[in-house]
């Protein structure tokens, strides 16, 4: 693996200055150590992009199973009123209560949402709350092992939402201030944004890291994205 070299130039249109806009919004080092190898990244890697306010990495490990950060969300998301679903948190019993409400229905059949409602149990032990009236008799059903979480046939449908709205933005990004085009005819070895985009997510040992699944991303992205059930009454709780 040869070293990555910044470019710098600046000039509209250079693929190279592309790439580098794309590394530079996670605060990845492309040339660390940590990167020739598998398994996780380095301390220092893992601290400089999970740095406050650098909410795009948290969108790909959404994205990745078992999907624990999704988890989480999920049983917050569940059991807030609607007002501040993106950074919702379990605060108080009734937000616990609502999110049990919301998510018991679809744990019959959405993975996430049994493993939401687990979540919610486990903050309960944790904190020594009570466990939701609702859920209790659910909750001893699945941690004897009496209730099977639901299967899932291949990846969980909802998990890449908000990941591929963060491509589909570092693209329209990388149009407008890099000045390349959104994609290439040529798909080996183009110069578009989304080659730039590829290379960079590649570069940061991010999925996904090849152009035409990038380009997926990009030409799907208007596309109406269905949403886990349990989040589509939300709104309609009592606050
Ligand atoms: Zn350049
Ligand atoms: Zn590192």
């Amino acid at each position: 693996m040869s070293l990555y070299r910044v470019c710098n130039c600046q000039a509209t249109g250079c693929y190279r200055c592309a790439v580098d806009y794309v590394v530079r919004q996670f605060d990845g080092n492309p040339n660390c150590e940590c990167r020739r190898r598998a398994g996780p990244f380095c301390i220092d890697c893992e601290a400089r992009m999970y740095s406050d306010g650098r909410e795009l990495i948290v969108e790909f490990g959404k994205a990745t199973p078992p999907y624990r950060s999704l988890t989480s969300l999920y049983a917050g998301i569940a059991g807030s009123r609607g007002d501040s679903i993106e950074h919702a948190i379990i605060m108080d019993t009734k937000d616990r209560e609502r999110a049990a409400a919301n998510l018991l229905q679809s744990a019959e059949h959405d993975p996430l949402a049994h493993d939401a409602l687990l979540r919610i149990v486990a903050d309960c032990a944790k904190y020594g709350r009570l466990v939701p009236e609702q859920m209790r008799e659910w909750a001893f059903l699945a941690l004897t092992g009496q209730l099977e979480r639901p299967k899932q046939k291949g990846k969980y449908p909802f998990a890449t939402i908000d990941r591929d709205r963060a491509i589909s933005t570092l693209i329209s990004e990388v149009v407008q201030w890099r000045g390349l085009k959104a994609t290439s005819a040529d798909e080996e070895r183009g110069t578009s944004a989304c080659h730039a985009v590829a290379e960079g997510l590649g570069l940061l040992r991010l999925q996904p890291d090849s152009y035409s699944a990038v380009k997926r991303v990009w030409t799907q992205r208007r596309r109406r994205r269905p949403n886990p059930s349990f989040l589509r009454h939300l709104g309609s709780s009592d606050g």
